[in-house]
């Protein structure tokens, strides 16, 4: 039975970044029909809040990427505290009462000497009379995990086979001076409980896998399968971190990029296989293959969502969007027409309305100086609005009898003069939906 979870921390809105994170890990757990947990990682209560976590629900709601159920690390706390006392037990937890600045200054001596800035467990060595020295001292230390200094080794759905060195890595602290258990170890603790056979994350979490599965381990749980997905970059390639709260989903979202339009996107940039735009979560569900997922960093660019939207909107029937539609004041007999002339010209629903207020109410016509005779014939010859199908038809015919002109040069002006651009639907189809013609 898979089992798989997205993991964010209700301390901010989703951006694309972890868009690619949730996408992965639900599309793994549909396409095994297995089950997908949405699990906030709230032990943080300074950072986190509810606005956040309802916000993110909201988001991955929009996307359609349901969830089977909720966890809260910070209902979970008694958890965690079994869990160090196991791990004390094991002798896999020690105290440490460093200041940040004398790690900082034991980090800089290593630097200096060319060595890797690891934690050099001087804690470990503390008498029972200095540890209680340096707790009446400095209150409470912090608690780390005693690392085996092994090679840790696991075959990545994405990166292929890893290995890291544990003594290249400081024992991580599990728990702060102040006693709140960190991310390592409620996250550790979490995917043994709720049976998590794989995980998908951010490159950015090699290492911590590393120490993970060490912690798993000595806790008797079963290692689930890792995978890690490169990090996005922009379409430069430069980092994308400091423009992440500008790639928001609720956003993307306002700005009006449709959810298909998104996942099918992420469902395949960096990947070996072409972008695909699904219609439906169960096309992007069957196409969908993690091995086909490069490690390079991925050169994500926003403007792409929006020719997909374009696409996507252009071929979507109106039975999806007729309640969108109808609450413009479209009226209902002429909706579905109104629907199948516009969509073709839209980037974004949002410019549906501006196509819908020329209907209603008329363009300012736009003339070319050299067009101001013909046009002012033509519209002599127009008759007022209703217009039927063959009015488009009739009316140019009509004006190229009066005036000889043909093809471009008899089109283009009176298009212009009906809808003040020079693009624009099938002028035969957009006719039957004017309501007025200014003049
Ligand atoms: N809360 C962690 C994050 O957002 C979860 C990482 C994980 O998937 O374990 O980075």
């Amino acid at each position: 039975m898979t089992v798989t979870r997205f993991a964010p921390s209700p301390t901010g809105y989703l951006h694309v970044g972890n868009l690619r994170t949730a996408l992965f890990n639900w599309l793994i757990a549909r396409k095994a029909g297995g089950t997908f947990i949405l699990r906030l990682d709230d032990t943080d209560p300074e950072r986190s809040k509810q606005e956040y976590a309802d916000a993110i629900m909201e988001d991955l709601e929009w996307l359609g990427l349901t969830w089977d159920r909720v966890e809260r690390q910070s209902s979970r706390l008694e958890r965690y505290h079994a869990a160090a006392d196991e791990l004390r037990a094991k002798g896999r937890l020690y105290e440490c009462f460093e200041t940040p600045t004398e790690l900082d200054l034991k980090r800089k001596k290593q630097l200096n000497m060319g060595k890797p800035p690891v934690y050099d467990r001087a804690a470990l060595s503390l008498s029972d009379e200095e540890r209680a020295r340096l707790r009446a001292e400095r209150g409470n230390g912090v608690w780390r995990f005693l690392l085996d200094h092994e090679r840790i080794e696991w075959e990545d759905g994405i990166l292929g086979p890893v290995s890291i060195d544990a003594a290249s890595v400081s024992d991580p602290v599990l728990i702060r001076a102040d006693g709140q258990f960190l991310y390592t170890l409620a996250s550790v603790c979490d995917d043994i409980d709720f049976g998590i056979t794989d995980v998908v994350r951010g490159a950015d979490h090699v290492t911590n896998t590393g120490t993970q599965i060490q912690i798993i381990r000595a806790l008797g749980g079963a290692v689930p399968a890792f995978a890690h997905h490169s990090l996005l970059t922009g379409p430069q390639g430069e980092a994308l971190s400091k423009r992440l709260g500008t790639l928001s989903l609720r956003d993307l979202r306002a700005q009006g990029v449709e959810p298909m339009a998104l996942i099918s996107h992420m469902a395949r940039l960096g990947s070996s296989k072409p972008i695909e735009l699904c219609d439906t979560l169960d096309e992007v569900i069957a196409g969908f293959d993690l091995s086909s997922f490069g490690a390079a960093p991925t050169k994500f660019d926003v403007n792409d969502l929006f020719p997909l939207t374009a696409h996507l909107l252009a071929r979507r029937p109106y039975a999806e969007v007729a309640e969108a539609v109808e609450a413009l004041g479209v009226p209902h007999d002429k909706a579905e027409a109104f629907w199948n002339v516009a969509r073709e010209n839209i980037t974004t629903m949002h410019d549906l309305e501006a196509w819908w207020k020329l209907c209603r109410d008329g363009a300012r016509p736009v003339v070319d100086p050299e067009d101001e005779e013909f046009v002012a014939t033509a519209m002599r010859l127009l008759p007022d609005p209703p217009y039927g199908p063959n009015s488009w038809a009739e009316w140019t015919a009509a004006v190229k009898e009066a005036t000889g002109r043909k093809g471009r040069a008899l089109f283009m002006p009176l298009r212009k003069a009906l809808t003040g651009l020079d693009h624009g639907p099938d002028m035969a189809a957009l006719m039957p939906l004017l309501q007025k013609v200014r003049r």
